[in-house]
């Protein structure tokens, strides 16, 4: 299969599985492989190289065919979505991905659906997925640190596990779930915590969901917070039609100038990376009342990283018209708000229960 090399690719190709030809593959559950690109796809000139790779280059077919014994775990559909580094994921993109990921769920010959991503913004397609795939079917997401060409390439392992978190039955009604480094987050919780080390990602606070490793899936818990089709969220269908969002940090010294310019742009939240429990230099509160005043929905998130943001705490959310985000990171916040406009709830109090509930 030919991918050309980091360019966006969206139309979707097939690739029948050769686990057809092993000993009772048709009792196997079928699993849809959908590849977006990432460093899980990435390739450098030698295999000493770790950080100066090309993302998104090496297709399916050959991802897959790096991970011996996948064909005992499952029966795979192949589709190659697109080929991009994550860090230039984009709407359009996100609404070609949901909407293969419910079609292929809604349909009988597949059991689950895995997904291999980049890294940079994994935390915010697999939280985007986890509010509007419409399923209980498993949807898990995986990557890797290291590129395909790499000494000790992370990648191979990494997604003979999230199949195998996909194909066990475990994972069903778990809403969507990332499988890295052999531990299984909620797709809610996650995010990436290192540059560059193989154990890049966390669920900071909260902890992983459980464990997969040498084919055994262990959960140890479940996620509370509705998900998939307990929610009213769609991703949006026309590409230009998202709301715009944007965020901005609050640290020493900061001047309102950006939020101005977000305003005057006409965007229709934002969300602010407070310091601490979600607190706000003075100057830049001031700049963010004046921008709910004028009907800009504003979040209250935390640059912190972990813990939570407390409604009422370090801001007077209410007298100021802001809403907080409580554990959600800014960059989830983010992804929540916009689906939530999207929704129709443009009031505070709405898009308040709305940051409560999911
Ligand atoms: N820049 C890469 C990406 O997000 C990083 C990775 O996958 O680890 O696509």
């Amino acid at each position: 299969m030919a991918v050309e090399g980091g360019s966006l690719k969206i139309a979707a190709m097939t690739t029948s599985s050769s686990s057809q030809n092993a000993a009772g593959a048709s009792a196997l559950p079928r699993i849809a492989v959908l590849a977006t690109g990432g460093t899980i796809a990435g390739s450098a000139p030698d295999a000493a190289n770790t950080a100066g790779y090309q993302a998104g280059v090496i297709g399916v077919a050959q991802l897959l065919a790096a991970v011996p014994g996948l064909d005992a775990v499952a029966q795979i559909h192949a589709e190659q979505v697109a080929s991009v580094d994550s860090k230039d994921m984009s709407f359009a993109l996100w609404t070609t991905l949901a909407q293969r990921v419910n079609a292929l769920l809604a349909d009988d010959d597949i059991d689950g659906v895995v997904i291999t991503h980049g890294t940079d913004t994994l935390e915010e397609t697999a939280y985007l997925l986890h509010l509007t795939v419409k399923s209980a079917k498993p949807v898990i997401l995986t990557a890797a640190m290291r590129p395909a060409s790499a000494l000790s390439a992370d990648g191979p392992l990494n997604l003979l596990n999230a199949v195998t978190v996909a194909a066990s039955g475990a994972a069903a009604g778990q809403g969507v779930l990332v499988a890295f480094n052999n531990r299984m987050h909620c797709a809610r919780d996650v995010a990436k915590i290192s540059t560059y080390a193989v154990d890049a990602f966390q669920s900071p606070e909260i902890g992983a969901l459980g464990w997969v490793q040498d084919g055994r899936v262990d959960f140890q818990r479940r996620a509370l917070r509705p998900h998939t089709l307990d929610t009213p969220f769609a991703v949006v269908d026309d590409a230009a039609q998202w709301p715009q969002v944007d965020i901005v940090t609050s640290y020493a010294g900061v001047s309102r100038i950006a939020v101005d310019a977000l305003v005057s742009a006409g965007v229709r939240g934002i969300v602010v990376a407070g310091t601490g429990n979600g607190s706000i230099h003075a100057t830049l509160q001031q700049a963010l009342a004046d921008a709910a005043a004028q009907g800009v929905a504003v979040v209250r998130a935390s640059r912190v990283g972990s813990g939570h943001v407390m409604h009422n705490g370090a801001a007077k959310d209410d007298a100021l018209g802001f809403v907080s985000a409580g554990t959600l990171s800014p960059y989830k916040a983010r992804v929540l708000l916009m689906l939530a406009l999207a929704a129709g709830n443009t009031q505070k109090d709405a898009l308040q229960r709305v940051f409560d509930t999911y």
